[in-house]
């Protein structure tokens, strides 16, 4: 039996050692299009790859997911965040997780985890070929012809499999995926996901550097399907052309889609305080006011707000810094407490985030069986890792699908079609 995986990437050796550990006799086959391997997993996670998270709870997990949460719910149950560490430390690559429970190896280096998959790769018996890119795939009967446009002068320009594993990952254009579509896949449309906010017009970009944490953000208008309004919490940063920071890009993977059909244009509503309301916070100023009713307001900050925010929100508010608590007339206190609970910037435009981006899209979930990873279209043909409309916040989320996928997938488990 002859299996070929499209894609030399993460999801794509991890389907192929899967595919050999599960079926020792079978022919394995990566092709890759570039002449790199393991590529982004090198970059990933500043050059120390973010291999996984240490959340240990399949239901837990999967809310890390805005696309693929769901089937990837079932999915972890073959393959969790804890068959990952005990996967690679029995291979030899020790592990720690940090304080925000992300996961790396202990040498901080993601040529570990590389050395660590072409080691297993060479091991197993895999083959690889680098430079050939698959063009259109072909079934005849139960066959698979590949179409290639192979660079390589030694390379044949068709390739025959049994079965074939598609781990060929996002593409920023629909186009990237047509291959796909002439199977009869459905390609849910690509957009970007992970992306900081460009805020041209506002002022707050002088504080850049700036951090606080926690902060509530939402954007204006838009709910999910489970809220009213489209909400994260965490630290935000704010940065020489707008914001950034873990709340601003999980909300941006939340809303993907719908942050991109308002072509990134929308009002970002800030909570400073992150789940304080305004009753709470000024009820906590008046029973504040005896012990710092004749301070002045720019030198006493009652909230772990950094100086410089605090002395901007006070500005923005055109109250005098000098004027002593006691002193502050009601409208302003109501000003300042709208600032700091509801206060609102426009976003126009984004910027992707380079230490860890994904596409959202790819070949529809509804297309796919997640108890095998195999096309429910097109039997023979088995996906894993980003090519699928599965996407992550970040964390070491996205990898982790491709571990699970992958080793799915590698099974050669059989569905029925649809
Ligand atoms: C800078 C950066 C940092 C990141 N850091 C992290 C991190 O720390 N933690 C985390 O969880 N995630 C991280 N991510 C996301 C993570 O890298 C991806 O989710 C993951 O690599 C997807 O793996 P994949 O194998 O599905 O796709 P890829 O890694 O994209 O691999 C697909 C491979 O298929 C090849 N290919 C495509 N089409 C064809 C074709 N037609 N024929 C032959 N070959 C083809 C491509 O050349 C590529 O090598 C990061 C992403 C980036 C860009």
């Amino acid at each position: 039996m002859k299996i070929v995986v499209i894609g030399g990437g993460a999801a794509g050796f991890f389907a192929a050692l899967s595919c050999k550990m599960h079926h020792p006799d079978y022919d394995v086959c990566i092709l890759e299009q570039s002449d790199k391997l393991l590529a982004k997993v090198k970059v990933s996670g500043g050059g120390r790859c973010n291999l996984t998270h240490a959340c240990f709870e399949n239901s837990q997990l999967a809310k890390f997911y805005p696309r693929g949460g769901k089937q990837l719910k079932k999915a972890f149950s073959q393959f969790n965040t804890k068959d990952t560490v005990q996967w690679f430390e029995s291979r030899g690559v020790k592990l720690k997780t940090e304080e925000d429970n992300r996961m790396f190896p202990v040498a901080d280096n993601s040529q570990t985890i590389i050395d660590c998959l072409m080691r297993e790769a060479d091991k197993l018996g895999v083959v690889i070929q680098k430079m050939i890119a698959i063009t259109e795939i072909r079934k005849i009967e139960n066959d698979f012809i590949l179409l290639t446009n192979g660079k390589a002068p030694s390379t044949a320009r068709r390739v025959t499999a049994d079965k074939i594993i598609i781990a060929s990952g996002g593409s920023p254009k629909i186009e990237g995926f047509n291959w796909l579509k002439q199977l009869g896949h459905t390609i849910v449309p690509p957009v970007p996901s992970l992306f900081t906010f460009n805020m041209p017009n506002e002022s707050i970009k002088k504080l850049m550097g700036v951090v606080a944490n926690p902060v509530s953000i939402k954007i204006k208008g838009v709910g999910t399907q489970n809220s009213a309004s489209l909400r994260s919490e965490g630290a935000l940063l704010i940065t020489h052309w707008g914001m950034s920071g873990p709340a601003v890009l999980k909300l941006s993977s939340w809303g993907a889609r719908k942050l991109n059909a308002m072509n990134y244009k929308f009002d970002v509503l800030i909570n400073w305080l992150g789940d304080k309301n305004e009753q709470q916070v000024r009820d906590w100023i008046n029973a504040e006011l005896k012990n710092i009713g004749k301070r002045q307001v720019g030198n006493k900050n009652p909230f772990l707000l950094t100086n410089r925010l605090w002395l901007y929100f006070l500005e923005k508010n055109e109250i005098n810094a000098e004027t002593t608590w006691n002193h502050l007339k009601k409208k302003n206190l109501n000003k300042l407490l709208n600032t700091l609970v509801n206060d609102c910037y426009k976003a126009e435009g984004k910027t992707t985030f380079k230490e860890e981006f994904v596409t959202c899209g790819g070949v529809s979930l509804e297309d796919v069986s997640f108890e095998t990873m195999e096309s429910k279209v097109c039997h023979g043909i088995y996906f894993a890792g980003e090519v699928l409309d599965i996407d992550a916040v970040t964390g070491g989320f996205n990898f982790q699908a491709a571990w699970t996928t992958g080793f799915i997938a590698g099974k050669l488990g059989r569905s029925p079609l649809k």
